[in-house]
């Protein structure tokens, strides 16, 4: 980092903490970074500063939001009485852009993984509970098919079912043009078992 002037080293530093940046990459965009217009410079960094200070998680869901409560659960249109339980704001986002769902979430932030030594009082399990204590029908489970996605999922559904609501898990199935004999074991398991009838 010598051959380059304190600044632009600390920058170099900085990007290379993020993920998948490597050295090179982290080099690359601090020059690029350094020969923006000033304008464009400073928006990007009052763009990062404000999304961090203004993080808020939503009261109900847990999602990343701007406000107490997120534009999903503000909206009435929405059926409140399905949850369907994601492990990130991301997974959240993608079930969004399928504009099939017209449920409510609630994001975990993370799955258990004992390994890891992740248990369920790390992730949002016990404000899920909370919820189900309302007038809830449906709690859909979309866990990723993880190990630890699946081990989540079982313990989810354990605590949900003595409260008589109804809990399913999202069918993992075969990804569209993937050849079977290539697909691993707990996929096609979990195709199988999330068959549904023609
Ligand atoms: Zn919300």
């Amino acid at each position: 980092m010598e051959y380059y002037s304190g600044h632009i080293g600390k920058l170099i530093e900085e990007l290379s903490k993020l993920p998948s940046i490597g050295q090179k990459t982290a080099t690359r965009l601090a020059f690029s970074i350094i020969q923006m217009p000033p304008e464009q410079a400073h928006a990007l960094a009052d763009s990062i500063t404000a999304a961090r200070d203004n993080l808020h998680f939503c009261k109900e869901c847990f999602n990343i939001c701007d406000s107490e409560i997120c534009p999903i659960c503000a909206n009435s249109k929405r059926n409140h009485k399905q949850i369907m339980v994601v492990e990130s704001p991301r997974d959240l986002a993608a079930y969004e852009k399928t504009k099939q769902y017209q449920g409510v979430y609630h994001v975990l932030h993370g799955v258990i993984a004992p390994l890891l030594g992740v248990g369920p009082s790390d992730i949002k399990l016990k404000e899920l509970m909370v919820r189900l204590q309302g007038d809830v029908d449906e709690v859909i489970i979309a866990t990723n098919a993880s190990h630890e996605g699946e081990a989540t999922a079982m313990l989810i559904s354990k605590y949900v079912k003595p409260s008589g609501i109804k809990v399913s898990r999202i069918a993992s199935g075969v990804p569209v043009g993937s050849e079977i004999e290539l697909i691993d074991e707990m996929t096609l398991k979990r195709a199988l078992d999330g068959r549904t009838e023609l």
